[in-house]
């Protein structure tokens, strides 16, 4: 199966070395030079042009939004060959995903909306949960793809439902920062050892994916490691947002929620990782959640 895969950021990069260690990849980045330091580190191939790649099987994208993946698709769309299946990986608007597919429909290629869960460190190995929306026997015919970059692949229903599951999904993630955060500020300003709190609750009830692993492990050491745009987590927020209102639901909790994440964006910049909305509760709360000894960022 020949498998070229666009877009080598954060999350392209290891997916795409993944594939690269059990097969054949070639690669193609908007940044030529990091294709090319691809291929160096992992031995895929780097093309430069992307109508060079019209004789692959499958086309894998990991791009920011569905607008660069719709922009991409207008170029190579028209000249990938019918049966050819377009794997994206991107957490894009269900809405664009069905456009992209009646547009790649049009050249007898298959799209699968297919955004994936695990962030860079489970990119890294091979450990990702995909969520697809699409054809099954689309899906069962790229499903060898699939298993080699995640370890769960679930088929959640028709083009886009894969990505409002996503969307969802790191809307939650989102809710759950946000809480904690204020939850344990609080306790911090109230003189108790976040450290001790985070044992409790991540024993507890109140424990959610914030809780045990990203406050213990970027907050309280102070290095909020970059591996997921807080401007990509507030376009997911967004795109949750508008599933909700996709059918009318009046969800206020998830439209503060948007709300605060957008502000802490632009506030924060385009720079700051996801974890670092955690700065703007800490600011306004006068503290800093941070382990005793250890060091921190000095900001
Ligand atoms: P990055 O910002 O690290 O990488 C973005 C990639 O898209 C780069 O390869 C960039 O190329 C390319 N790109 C940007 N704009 C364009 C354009 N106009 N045309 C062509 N290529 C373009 O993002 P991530 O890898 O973090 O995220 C990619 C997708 O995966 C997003 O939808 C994100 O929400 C999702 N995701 C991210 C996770 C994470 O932990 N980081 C986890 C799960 C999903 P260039 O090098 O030229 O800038």
């Amino acid at each position: 199966m020949r498998i070229a895969y666009l877009g080598l950021g954060a999350m392209g990069a290891p997916m795409a070395a993944t594939l690269a260690a059990a097969g054949p990849v070639r690669v193609w980045n908007r940044t030529g030079s990091v294709a090319r330091d691809h291929a160096a580190a992992h031995g895929s191939v780097a093309f430069a042009e992307l109508l060079d790649l019209a004789d692959a099987d499958v086309i894998c994208t990991c791009l920011p939004t569905d607008v660069e993946v719709a922009a991409i698709a207008t170029v190579l769309g028209p000249v990938l060959a019918a049966g050819t299946v377009w794997l994206d990986h991107t957490s894009g608007a269900p809405a664009g995903a069905r456009d992209v597919a009646a547009q790649l429909a049009a050249h007898g290629v298959t799209y699968l909306d297919a955004p994936v869960s695990g962030g860079t460190d489970g990119a890294a190995r091979g450990a990702l949960t995909v969520m697809v929306g699409g054809d099954a026997e689309a899906l069962a015919s790229v499903r060898a793809v699939l298993d080699i970059v995640g370890d769960r692949t679930v088929h959640v229903g028709d083009v886009g439902a894969g990505m409002a599951v996503k969307a969802v999904n790191n809307a939650l993630l989102a809710t759950a920062l946000w809480a904690a955060s204020e939850g344990l500020s609080a306790l911090a300003a109230q003189g108790v050892d976040p450290v001790a709190a985070l044992e409790v609750i991540s024993t507890s009830s109140g424990r959610s994916f914030a809780t045990e692993r990203l406050i213990p492990e970027r907050v309280l050491p102070g290095t909020f490691p970059r591996t997921f745009a807080l401007a990509l987590l507030a376009k997911d927020v967004s795109l949750a947002r508008g599933v909700l209102d996709d059918v009318e639901l009046a969800a206020p909790l998830l439209h503060l929620v948007d709300q605060l994440t957008a502000a802490a964006s632009s506030e924060l910049g385009p720079d700051a990782d996801h974890a670092e909305l955690v700065r703007v509760v800490e600011r306004a709360a006068g503290v800093e959640l941070r382990a005793h000894g250890m060091p921190t960022t000095g900001d």
